[in-house]
């Protein structure tokens, strides 16, 4: 297991844990990296960090998980606290383990210390909306790209990969907008839905996910009309919006050619790194209409600030306060990172600008701190 504190220039080290077999200590240091950048453009006062293990919860009891969540708390618990490093949930980490993780870290400190761990259940300090965050923003920030064209999402099919936390919130969103979401994908292939996905669909997301076998397939049993494609990606389907929210590299340079060839609206980046940086390249040299994850996935850590906010006041927002505060900062992340990309005579090229709107901010508070 690893924790990685990369940066406390404006404020905690903030970022979440992995739990997946594929994760390495490279795999954290450049996720600590972009969550350094990201938290800056969220406007509230986070550092960045980001943690796991290469445990893999697939196929794993409940039971297994708790204990070894207790295992990896008694470890960490030293080195977090709520003015020092705040972790929070990220891919095989989600109410559930922040649960076990919580309760284990109140065990060996006999303090209840709420804004220690973000994403915790409602009931102990968590906040409402946390779960949506990351997709609700996602859509939020689409929202504001798409103004930029004049174009409404209502009506547009959009492709997502996935099925875990990212892609349910995204659908969810994208679904109450009037759009028609198509795709879900796993590890094992992806769905094809020409139907589009309803709420009953998206519910199921969950049921998948809790079955711990990490596979999309069943949905095309359970939902005729819908097809599965063994090991292939959602990228290969015809769609004019399409969002990763899986992985990091989930979309590399081939993927980006065909998608372009399509002229698509808007190819979004939820996932962290969901592009290479070959895919990136293509869509930026296109002049796509393209953004970051870094940029349009901020709404979840964002609304961690906003839980780690309610837990020191000792208060409970309202869904209404949190969804206000949300948008609110979708829309800023937007303009500061278009205005960013502008001001360097760069265009609409979201990429750079949330790169330098997240940089100059971090910078500029290490060097006011005496570090050069
Ligand atoms: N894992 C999420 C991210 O990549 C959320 C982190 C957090 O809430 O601290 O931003």
């Amino acid at each position: 297991g690893y924790r990685v504190q990369f940066n406390s220039a404006i404020g905690p080290y903030k970022g979440g844990l992995r739990f997946h077999a594929a994760v390495k200590l490279d795999t954290l240091k450049f996720l600590g990296f972009e969550q350094t950048f990201k938290n800056a453009l969220t406007t509230l006062p986070m550092g960045g960090g980001k943690g796991g293990s290469d445990f893999s919860p697939r196929g794993k009891s409940d039971a297994e998980i708790m204990r070894f969540c207790q295992a990896f708390m008694s470890e960490l618990y030293k080195y977090i606290g709520p003015d020092c490093d705040v972790p929070a949930g990220d891919v095989g980490v989600g109410g559930r383990e922040i649960g076990y993780l919580f309760g284990q870290y109140k065990k060996l400190t006999s303090q209840f210390h709420g804004a220690t761990l973000t994403g915790k259940g409602f009931e102990f300090g968590g906040s409402i909306l946390r779960p949506e965050a990351t997709g609700f923003g996602a859509l939020y920030f689409v929202e504001h790209m798409l103004k930029t064209r004049n174009i409404d999402i209502k009506g547009k099919t959009v492709a997502i990969s996935g099925f875990g936390n990212v892609a349910w919130g995204a659908a969810k969103k994208a679904t109450q907008l009037g759009a028609k979401v198509v795709t879900i994908s796993g590890p094992d292939g992806y769905i094809y839905d020409p139907n589009g996905l309803d709420d009953e669909k998206i519910e199921y997301m969950l049921d998948l996910r809790n079955s711990g076998n990490d596979v999309c397939a069943p949905y095309a049993d359970k939902f005729p009309g819908s097809t599965f494609y063994a090991g292939k990606k959602p990228w290969e389907a015809e769609d004019e919006i399409y969002m990763t929210c899986a992985i990091q590299n989930e979309l590399n340079g081939e993927d980006a050619k065909k998608i372009l060839a399509r002229k698509p609206i808007c190819v979004v980046e939820v996932s962290n790194m969901g592009c290479t940086a070959e895919a990136v390249e293509a869509f930026v040299e296109a002049k796509q209409l393209f953004d970051p994850g870094k940029a349009v996935n901020a709404g979840g850590v964002g609304v961690s600030g906003l839980e780690m906010a309610q837990n020191s006041e000792r208060l409970v927002w309202t869904a209404e306060e949190v969804d206000t505060q949300l948008h609110k900062m979708m829309k800023t992340i937007h303009k500061e990172s278009a205005d960013a990309a502008a001001e360097y005579g760069l265009g609409y090229d979201l990429v750079a600008g949330a790169n330098i709107a997240g940089f100059k901010k971090v910078a500029e508070a290490m060097m006011e701190q005496g570090c050069f």
